[in-house]
């Protein structure tokens, strides 16, 4: 199997030949313009330090600052942050917002760390990269297993350093700190919103759609919730461990009300079934909204959902996709469906950088608005391009940025 940034360095490719560049582009974006390595020592609360070995990866700043999160998480790689700042260069592309991808991650496990050495972690990472990022620069974001919090502390460190409130470096802050409201539930909203125009091509009516979702943090319970509350009936969801299943529709406000921060809550009930098994089961929309590579080779053949929405990034493998689409099943991928965290990020930055603050209402409507216009360009070309969904997605995603890099002069 290919890793990651093979995979999409295939499908760059492809999208860049199919949109008539030549091989000197696919040179240029087929990785990171810039990669930083950093070492973090941090003192632990036993007094004795830990050096942390950090990423932040910056794929192309043509069209302006780079932009994308920050990941704590024991399997950060390098390889794995240079492929995930090319997606976010592509969401950005698709949503059409003023900024090329970026991407960081620090190799530790949260779960095991206590408030403050997350707090002495978060701030180290800031003064290692600090000389690359900033307002107009780079600007980083939550990602796997940061959160509000993280940012703010990051956003203080920068702000320390620069000797000036920096609100506009970060995004995905606390309220009180120049957050935006919206931005907490904004991955979860555009899924939704992805969803309703999948079905729609279809012609499901949302209320009577049968929904699995895979993963319960961030993305997966927020689109649980969301998805509940317009009738339709969520009949699976997962965490790291195991799945629950319900053909008549899970309580979803009790999943909630009981799950951890981290997403857990299956650790809470006796009968289970495995996440392999939760794929495989019969529905309308199956969202794989955990990890990468759970549709593959191995499972694509069985897969039973009428409709597949990527809330992760990249869950499904290039062949996982060729066996999905060779199926008639409608694929919405995850540069497209995932990309309401980032839009709702620039707004949170728009805002900063305005000082003037939205309503929630105005969020959801432009949030929306971006949403279903990314949708309509990547199925418009997929159908009269007669290319896959996500060789669509790439097309529509990367054209910005290889044409401001044109325009420039750099190709
Ligand atoms: N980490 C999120 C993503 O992968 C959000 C990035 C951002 O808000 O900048 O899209």
């Amino acid at each position: 199997m290919n890793d990651m940034l093979t995979s999409t360095q295939l499908v760059i490719a492809e999208a860049l030949r199919t949109l008539g560049y030549g091989e000197e582009m696919i040179d240029l974006l087929k990785e990171p313009m810039r990669l930083l390595t950093v070492r973090i020592p941090v003192r632990m609360d036993d007094g004795k330090t830990r050096v942390f070995l950090g990423y932040r990866a910056q794929h192309n700043d043509a069209v302006g600052p780079t932009k994308g999160g920050v990941r704590f998480h024991p399997d950060v790689n390098e390889i794995e942050v240079k492929a995930l700042s090319i997606w976010m260069t592509l969401k950005c592309g698709i949503a059409d917002l003023p900024y090329g991808g970026g991407k960081g991650g620090i190799i530790c496990d949260p779960r095991k760390m206590s408030f403050r050495e997350l707090e002495r972690l978060s701030r180290g990472y800031v003064r290692a990269i600090s000389q690359i990022v900033g307002p107009n620069k780079d600007i980083p974001a939550p990602d796997v297993m940061t959160n509000s919090q993280i940012m703010a502390w990051m956003m203080d460190e920068y702000s320390r350093i620069r000797e000036f409130d920096s609100p506009g470096f970060i995004t995905g802050k606390p309220l009180v700190l120049g957050g935006s409201l919206g931005r907490e539930s904004a991955t979860a909203r555009g899924v939704a919103i992805m969803i309703d125009e999948a079905l729609n091509k279809k012609g499901i009516p949302l209320s009577n759609a049968r929904v699995v979702i895979q993963g319960f943090g961030n993305a997966g319970s927020f689109l649980a919730k969301f998805m509940h509350d317009a009738g339709a009936k969520v009949i699976g969801i997962s965490d790291v461990n195991a799945a629950l299943y319900n053909e008549d529709g899970l309580d979803i406000e009790s999943l909630l009300d009981r799950r951890d921060s981290f997403g857990t809550v299956t650790n809470l009930f006796r009968d289970t079934i495995s996440n392999e098994e939760l794929l495989q089961l019969d529905c309308d929309v199956l969202v794989p909204a955990a990890i990468e590579n759970q549709i593959t080779a191995d499972n694509a053949e069985k897969i039973k959902a009428k409709i597949i929405v990527e809330a992760a990034n990249g869950p499904t493998t290039l062949e996982g996709t060729r066996i999905i689409t060779d199926r008639d099943i409608l694929l919405v991928p995850d540069v497209l469906a995932s990309a309401g965290g980032v839009i709702v990020s620039y707004f949170e930055w728009v805002q900063n950088n305005q000082g003037y603050y939205w309503s929630e209402s105005e969020v959801e409507t432009k949030l929306k608005d971006m949403m279903v216009r990314g949708f309509n360009q990547v199925y418009e070309v997929h159908t009269r391009r007669k290319v896959n969904m996500r060789l669509a997605a790439y097309m529509v995603g990367v054209r910005k940025a290889a044409e401001a890099s044109r325009l420039r002069g750099w190709v």
